[in-house]
């Protein structure tokens, strides 16, 4: 982004407490956090659960801020400091609304397509695929990490530079409106969604309301904009059909980065055959649990015959087949030939916490997947680690899933009858809702005495120590408030 501090309190509509000695300052990054600030940056006072961000506006100013934005008035001492620091204030009404008026000022200077990514699951490793393969075709910006939400959104638009040929971002949801809202000011052209899953069925209450959240993506992309849905998911078609693309002009480009993806596209409608596809042929998995199959396509502007190129990913698990599709999709559509694409995503890496594999010194392997968790994302590290080529015993240990609510209870027992079917020697269940899982595992056949329900992390490390041992592999994974990556740690020590 790159605003004078004038322009930034039109944007937010602001009005200053403490006056810019120039009003031809430029502002060129934001950042909410007073540890991160660059020279001339604007340091965004929120005023947060446990601390108040407006405490900390004198001391981003002596780290280099530019100017504040506050929400309400600085203390006295502050004040002082940042006005004989040259600094300005803008006064608005709620400064986390101010960070989405200035991303939506910010959007309409961006000469670069945007592409907005949701889905209930792997919107952050297709979100880093997509970025990997555009990046082989011109200058990219994406969301960093995993900034997905009301702050992140708008602060990922205002890192892009204005010509960044694409500029990607993650957007995630717990409830309807709030992509809409999003797309409201991102105002994607290109739209993909990973799946339609489970995630925040507490608080939407069916699938089908899941996927009329995730279509709000699809209905905000403008004519001539693009969507890529994914074919191997059964809500795909509520999601067009509340999202309507057809007769809105949106093109629909349908991906499915499944073994059965060819039988899949051999049943599909003539309509349905004759759009932009890309799938996977000769689906499997190395001895390391990566995928390799062949990446199909056909359909996309000038791509006169279908292609086919064989691909290695460096991430492991089959769900990632689909994601690797989606985001071949992506760059297909931007005009990208089939062995660049094919190259980027060999070449992509997985991120922290996410089938994460180390050796732990006592000679046995840990994946580390506790990043997060949700019942689609456990079944398919589950699949992944009943693939992962194991001497020694394999021993899982699952924690809670959160925001499921009153399904809760049959969808960790669902896991746990799945769990029950991967080969596990050990299964290790923490947490109150996990012990559904226990059920789960022991109604479908696994023995008792290899299943251990326990109450936190400490408990759980303590009990893979005792059945540890040279040659396992441990996978560890629950919903992010378990705190599982303590057990990883322990392990791994
Ligand atoms: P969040 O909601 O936390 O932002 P996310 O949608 O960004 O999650 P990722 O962080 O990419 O998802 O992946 C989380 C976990 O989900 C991974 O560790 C993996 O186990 C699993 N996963 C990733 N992609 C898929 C997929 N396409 N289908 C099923 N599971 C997946
Ligand atoms: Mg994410």
């Amino acid at each position: 982004m790159r605003f004078t501090i004038d322009e930034a309190a039109r944007a937010t509509g602001g009005s200053f407490s403490i006056d810019p000695v120039s009003d031809q300052t430029e502002i060129t990054s934001l950042t909410w956090d007073s540890r991160s600030v660059e020279p001339g940056a604007l340091y965004v006072a929120l005023p947060g659960e446990r601390v108040d961000g407006h405490a900390f506006a004198a001391s981003a100013v002596a780290a280099g801020a530019a100017c504040v934005l506050a929400q309400h008035e600085l203390d006295q001492a502050s004040a002082d400091q940042i006005a004989a620091a040259g600094a300005a204030v803008i006064q608005v009404p709620d400064t986390q609304a101010a960070i989405t008026a200035l991303a939506r000022a910010w959007r309409d200077r961006l000469e670069g397509r945007v592409i907005g990514i949701t889905g209930s699951t792997g919107k952050t490793t297709t979100k880093n695929l997509v970025r990997d393969v555009l990046a082989a075709a011109g200058s990219v910006c994406a969301t960093k990490g995993n900034q997905n939400n009301e702050l992140g959104v708008p602060n990922t638009v205002l890192t892009a530079q204005a010509d960044t040929r694409n500029v990607i971002v993650e957007m995630g949801m717990r409830g309807l409106h709030q992509l809409e809202e999003l797309c409201g000011f991102v105002r994607p052209q290109w739209g993909l969604v990973t799946n339609v899953g489970e995630s925040h069925i507490e608080l939407l209450g069916s699938r089908e309301n899941i996927a009329r959240a995730k279509a709000e993506l699809l209905e905000a992309l403008p004519t001539g904009g693009m969507a890529f849905v994914n074919a191997a998911n059964d809500m795909t078609p509520k999601l067009l059909e509340f999202a309507d693309l057809d007769s809105r002009g949106v093109t629909c480009v349908l991906y499915d980065g499944t073994a059965q993806a060819a039988e899949r596209r051999a049943a599909l409608s003539a309509a349905d055959a004759a759009r932009p596809a890309v799938w996977s042929e000769d689906v499997r998995l190395d001895a390391a649990g990566c995928p390799r199959f062949a990446l199909c396509a056909c359909g996309f502007d000038g791509m006169p015959e279908p292609v086919r190129v064989e691909c290695a990913l460096e991430l492991r698990g089959m769900h990632n087949v689909s994601n690797a599709c989606s985001a071949a999709a992506v760059g297909f559509a931007a005009g990208m030939e089939a062995a660049e694409v094919a190259a980027a995503l060999s070449g992509a890496k997985p991120e922290a916490g996410r089938q994460e594999v180390i050796e732990a010194p006592g000679g046995f392997t840990v994946i580390n997947d506790a990043y997060n968790a949700n019942p689609d994302s456990m079944r398919a590290s589950l699949s992944t680690f009943a693939a992962l080529d194991v001497a020694g015993a394999r021993i899982a240990v699952l924690g809670d899933m959160g925001e499921l609510g009153s399904f809760a209870p049959q969808l960790h027992e669902e896991v746990g009858a799945f769990a029950a079917e991967c080969g596990l020697d050990r299964l290790v269940c923490v947490g109150q809702l996990a012990q559904g899982i226990a059920a789960g595992a022991q109604k479908a056949g696994m023995p008792a005495d290899r299943i251990a329900m326990v109450a936190d992390g400490a408990a759980a490390l303590a009990d893979v120590r005792e059945h540890v041992a040279s040659g396992s592999a441990v996978l560890v994974k629950a919903s992010h408030f378990m705190a599982l990556e303590k057990v990883v740690e322990g392990l791994v020590e």
